[in-house]
């Protein structure tokens, strides 16, 4: 039997840039030729949602905009040249809305690098809504046995921090700095270097990113960048032979770091530059980086082939980072304690509250 679909749902709308954001009634839009509906569970909160809300980055929004990309749900609608999903499976919407499939990039699976590319909760409406669209090529495909509420930060902050890692070229038995560990990005970037099997310095501030990042996430050393007098030699000193981290792993909001991370990573080391704080800029000392012969490099999301390993990763048991379920209606709540860097963590949104 067709699952019934609501004329009229709750969403959170941006309606001016700078918010708040709007708690409302809103209708339910039909899914194109090439797109699915999904009811939306769950929805993690990225602080990219935060960028949306503040048009702090230097790509402008729709607006009014219905913000959110880390979205798990159940596909109840479909349009007539999709072939490959039913209604009743279970899928994320990420990111990558969708792409060209066509384009230079697309043609070698850089769909992120797309110039067509859409993008969900910021190009077109996200999952901070209890129905909202997709391309059926680009949505995750999620096995049944997998909860919608835990996988939910996967399907942006773990599949950015699982490219990322990638990319870095760290391998087994190496150490990677995570810098902004005890965000979202960051708790989910420990699990999987350790399930990668590489040694985690976390790096970020307070007592509570510390505890978890040291007796949760796998951490063998946690540096605070708040406190420590001198985070370059610090970060070196965790390593054995103090030479520094074979890779450093960006994800932090702030400047500072981007300009510090050449100064501790190891020679032969990568810098991988993922977190995209507002106006900054990346520096370093060019004597260094040449004749420590350091790569520093960005990272964006993933394609649709590490979304699915990243997924992978969570469906067989080997990423556990803590979140906190509250309710749809509360999310200015969230953007608050995120703009004030409170959330050690993530929070995920159930859409039925
Ligand atoms: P978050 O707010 O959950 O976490 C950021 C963390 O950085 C916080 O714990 C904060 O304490 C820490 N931090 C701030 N200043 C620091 C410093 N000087 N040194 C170390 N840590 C510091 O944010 P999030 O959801 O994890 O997102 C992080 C960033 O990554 C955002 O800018 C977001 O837009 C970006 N992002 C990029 C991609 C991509 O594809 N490249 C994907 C998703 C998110
Ligand atoms: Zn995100
Ligand atoms: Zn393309």
């Amino acid at each position: 039997m067709a699952p019934e679909i609501p004329q009229m749902q709750w969403a959170q709308v941006i309606e001016k840039t700078g918010g708040p954001v709007q708690y409302k009634q809103i209708p339910v839009q039909k899914p194109g030729p090439d797109e699915v509906l999904i009811n939306i569970k769950f929805s993690g909160v990225c602080h990219t949602d935060l960028h949306a809300l503040n048009g702090d980055w230097p790509l402008p929004t729709k607006l009014p905009l219905v913000g959110g990309h880390e979205g798990a749900g159940v596909v109840v609608a479909k349009g007539e040249l999709v072939t490959d999903i039913e209604i009743g499976d279970h899928v994320g919407v990420k990111w990558i809305n969708g792409s060209c499939l066509a384009c230079d990039f697309c043609q070698q699976s850089d769909e992120p690098l797309c110039p067509h590319v859409l993008l969900s909760g910021y190009t077109v409406d996200g999952s901070f809504q209890q129905y909202c669209i997709a391309k059926a090529a680009h949505v995750a495909r999620l096995h049944k046995d997998i909860p919608l509420d835990a996988v939910a930060p996967v399907l942006c902050a773990g599949i950015t921090v699982y490219k990322g890692l990638k990319e870095s070229g760290a391998w087994a038995g190496q150490t990677v700095a995570i810098v902004g560990a005890g965000g979202g990005l960051g708790s989910l970037a420990q699990q999987y270097a350790k399930a990668m099997g590489l040694r985690v310095i976390a790096i970020d501030t307070g007592d509570e990113k510390k505890k978890m990042c040291l007796e949760q996430l796998g951490a063998e050393a946690f540096v605070d960048f708040a406190t420590s007098k001198n985070v370059v030699k610090d970060v070196q000193a965790q390593t054995e032979d103090g030479l520094g981290p074979h890779a450093v792993i960006l994800v932090a909001v702030n400047e500072r770091p981007f300009q510090q991370a050449a100064e501790y990573v190891r020679p032969r080391g990568s810098v991988i530059c993922i977190g995209m704080p507002a106006g900054a800029y990346l520096k370093a000392p060019v004597f260094e980086t040449v004749v420590k012969m350091i790569a520093i490099k960005g990272s964006y999301v993933g394609n649709r082939k590490d979304s699915a390993e990243a997924i992978d990763f969570f469906r067989r048991g080997l990423i556990k980072a803590p979140y906190k379920v509250v309710g749809l209606s509360e999310l200015q709540m969230v953007y608050d304690k995120m703009q004030a860097g409170e959330i050690a963590g993530k929070y995920v949104l159930d859409t039925s509250k």
